[in-house]
């Protein structure tokens, strides 16, 4: 490195700095997604946002890649590097909520799991994704899908500050007053413009839901998701719910004899008033036999890690995705004949509901385009052992191959896999220019290109 040394960073910093002697280096390096195996000159983890100025410096001053990790949950596994700094804000996890105003805080490296235990308390929510262990960050600045979206829209749509490092190493707050094209770009338009150190999120009402997985036999799967998509077009907005192929867990609620049977399931959170959660998930109990289920009242936060167990970090994973306009009678074929042949336990196909209060955000008042799309289905293969990656991949591509006639061009930038750099256009529909323009103004050098990159 020829610009600020290790040493200068080491004095700069109050975190810690991480350099490939180091014990911890092994550890530091790796991401969720197992197959992604990079070693970056030095992982840094900040306390403060002077650790993640100097850290920006680093990376600037010396000319190599800058990775910028929250939860570490991207699939291509953008919070990590070769050769290059990262920035691990793993120590940066604080929620502050303010019940009064309404108003929740999270710092940059905080997961779902952290900011629904600092909410729940108050009795209060936001949309987040539906696992705990996933950043709110890189959720969020993606768009942010999830239980609560067709009721309180994205996770970017609840976002209404942002405190962010440049490429400068310089500090900017983004709000609806001050600075509000970097908002405008920071909600949905990735981590392309920054590292954002802390962000606030709008709350609501919600404490705990009525739902939980219904597990359906294959041969229901037709009449469960032609009912699904007439039902989810109209159903009480509080109601999220999505259907998915998945292999049978060995848990005590589903029968023993059932255990590894591949099987269709809808995943549902209904958090309207508790005592109306059975009449309103009704008609999918009428719709086909249940076979096995988990549903009832629980708290938000049992629901969001709810299948955390079943997604273990260090799993390989490669997924494949798409908006989806109509879910067409061809797109259910292309479901039934390869969602069945889902591989493992873990992998699985879901189609989220971004319908509701979504659609009720222009497709330009944010950098998420998709405000007409009514779903976002993603194919997401995810297995543990490294032997079996030609299979998975394989199921994954060949499914997805199926679907993409009936869908969108354009897909989630949070589901895209790293072959998808070529549909960044594509996903931003008619935001990309003005995305490319506020680039150009906070990072006209590209340092932050590790992410689905808009190119200024
Ligand atoms: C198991 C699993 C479940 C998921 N479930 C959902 C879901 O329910 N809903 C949904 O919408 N998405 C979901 N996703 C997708 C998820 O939104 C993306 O993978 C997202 O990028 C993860 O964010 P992260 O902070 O955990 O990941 P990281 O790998 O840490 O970050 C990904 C990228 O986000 C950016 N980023 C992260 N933090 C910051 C920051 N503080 N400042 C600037 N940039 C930052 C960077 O570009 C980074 O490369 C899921 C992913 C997985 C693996």
């Amino acid at each position: 490195m020829s610009g600020i040394t290790l040493d200068q960073l080491r004095e700069r910093t109050r975190g810690m700095v991480i350099d490939p002697e180091d014990p911890a280096y092994d550890v530091a390096r790796k991401v969720y997604n197992g197959m992604i195996d990079r070693r970056p000159a030095v992982v840094v983890r900040p306390v403060n946002v002077g650790d993640v100025m100097a850290a920006v410096d680093l990376a600037r001053e010396n000319g190599v890649d800058l990775a910028i990790r929250g939860g570490g949950h991207s699939v291509p596994g953008f919070g990590t590097c070769d050769g290059g700094v990262v920035i691990d804000l793993s120590g940066m996890r604080g929620v502050h909520v303010d019940p009064v105003a309404g108003l929740a805080r999270a710092e940059g490296g905080a997961t779902w799991g952290d900011f629904n235990a600092a909410t729940y308390p108050f009795g209060l929510a936001t949309t987040g994704g539906i696992i705990s262990t996933t950043g709110v960050a890189g959720l969020t600045l993606g768009g942010g899908i999830g239980y609560l979206d067709r009721a309180y829209g994205l996770s970017c749509d609840n976002l209404v500050s942002a405190d962010v490092v440049t490429a400068d190493g310089g500090f900017v707050t983004a709000t609806e007053a001050d600075n509000s094209d970097l908002l405008w770009a920071l909600r949905g338009g990735g981590g392309n413009f920054g590292v954002v150190t802390s962000l606030q999120f709008r709350l609501h009402p919600v404490k705990d839901i009525y739902g939980g997985p219904m597990f359906y036999d294959l041969e229901d799967a037709e009449s469960v998701l032609r009912f699904y998509r007439e039902f989810i077009d109209d159903a009480p907005e509080q109601l999220g719910a999505f259907p998915a192929f998945q292999i049978a867990p060995p848990l005590p609620f589903i029968p023993e004899d059932r255990h590894g049977d591949t099987m269709f399931l809808v995943v549902a959170c209904w958090a309207g008033p508790l005592d109306e959660g059975e009449r309103v998930l009704k008609p999918f109990h009428d719709v086909a036999p249940v076979v096995a289920e988990f549903v009832g009242p629980m708290p938000y936060p049992a629901l969001n890690s709810a299948f955390d167990a079943l997604l273990p970090p260090g799993l390989q994973h490669y997924w494949k995705a798409n908006f989806v306009t109509e879910l067409t009678d061809e797109a259910i074929r292309a479901h039934l004949q390869h969602g069945p042949n889902v591989p493992v336990v873990n992998s699985t196909t879901h189609i989220y509901p971004i319908n509701g209060a979504c659609h009720r955000v222009a497709p330009d008042a944010t950098a998420f385009a998709y405000r007409d799309a009514n779903f976002a289905a993603v194919i997401a293969g995810m297995w543990p052992d490294p032997a079996d990656n030609d299979a998975n991949i394989r199921w994954v591509r060949d499914y997805y191959d199926a679907v993409a006639p009936q869908s969108e061009r354009g897909g989630y930038v949070n589901f895209m896999a790293d072959d998808d750099q070529d549909r960044v256009r594509d996903n931003y529909r008619g935001n990309y220019e003005r995305l490319a323009q506020i680039k150009r103004k906070y990072d006209p050098g590209n340092l932050f290109h590790l992410n689905q990159n808009i190119v200024g």
